[in-house]
């Protein structure tokens, strides 16, 4: 099999995070091995099962976010953040069905852009969440042509629409990075260390031993919600396996926070392998309704329109 074209990375990485997202969705906050538990033979059928308040399918708040991040993207022709907040609270205000708690209580605020984020994390202190890094799949894609640095700091200045933690940003930052190599055909996993040099230094050690190759998510000292064990999971699901398949059963397996876990692996993973690599009758189900924006739910031709274009 030839090595996927860089189109064809593109839609993975932004149609198989949300893939991710969708199978993931019904195994939140369950335990370990849940979903091999329910599914033991790969490639059997039937995972895109839903449950827990979704449909078999459906994609979450964090490709509901990346699709609005990705729209205004699009209609901008690059990053004009008042839109993309604005987009958030319309969003927000339609009362999706999941949204984090950090994120909402930003876009609730009353607060403007520029400042809200700073704000709430001034009075909260918790800001290190991975709602930031979850929605980062069509940014990825997007500003990955214009290289390292432009892209981190443009993950950057998304996530801190919402998160005030620098530790948010860093997390967004890195995985933008690592979509780049990926999108240029090369290992992300052979890039890590150069995303880590490229890190604040603030920020560097503690992203340096998730990202370590012998890390693993046992070893996590937070739960996979916040920022630093999710982008170290999806890096460990991506490393231990060989295919989108078995790194997206890899990361719900885990438990916790799956569906975003899963979305970030299958970001990483659908950038590696293509979206040749993601299976078929997961992608049929997709479908990713956006609360605030009319009755819209794209369904996957739609969203792929969406990756093709980001990826220019
Ligand atoms: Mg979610």
């Amino acid at each position: 099999m030839s090595a996927p074209s860089r189109t064809n990375r593109a839609l993975g990485t932004v149609i198989g995070s949300a893939v991710g997202d969708a199978l993931g969705a019904p195994f939140e906050f369950g335990p370990e091995g849940a979903f091999s538990a329910r599914f033991p033979k790969p490639g059997h059928g039937g995972e895109m099962c839903g449950g827990g308040g979704w449909e078999p399918g459906e994609a979450t708040d964090d490709t509901q976010m990346a699709v609005l991040v990705g729209e205004s993207l699009l209609e901008y022709g690059g990053l004009e953040l008042p839109d993309v907040f604005r987009r958030f609270q319309r969003w927000a205000a339609a009362e999706p069905k999941d949204i984090g708690l950090q994120t909402e209580a930003v876009l609730s605020s009353g607060d403007p852009w520029d400042t809200a984020a700073a704000l709430h994390f001034q009075v909260s202190q918790r800001a290190a969440g991975n709602g930031a890094l979850m929605r980062a799949a069509t940014s990825a894609v997007h500003f990955a042509r214009h290289g390292r640095e432009a892209t981190m700091d443009a993950a950057r200045r998304i996530a801190a629409l919402t998160h005030g933690d620098r530790a948010a940003w860093e997390g967004t930052a890195v995985f933008h990075e690592l979509v780049r190599v990926a999108l240029d055909s090369d290992d992300p996993l052979d890039a890590v260390q150069d995303a880590l040099d490229s890190v604040h230094p603030d920020h560097r050690e503690r992203y340096a031993a998730v990202l370590a190759p012998d890390w693993h998510p046992d070893q996590a000292t937070e739960f996979n919600g916040a920022v630093w064990p999710c982008l170290g999971s999806a890096v460990w699901a991506l490393r231990t396996t060989s295919s989108y398949e078995d790194a997206v059963r890899a990361a719900i397996d885990l438990g916790g926070d799956t569906d975003t876990v899963a979305a970030v692996t299958g970001g990483l993973a659908g950038a590696v392998y293509g979206i040749s690599a993601v299976p078929e009758r997961w992608t049929a189900a997709l479908h990713v309704p956006l609360p605030g924006f009319g009755e819209r739910v794209l369904r996957v031709e739609e969203f792929a329109e969406i990756a093709r274009r980001l990826s220019g």
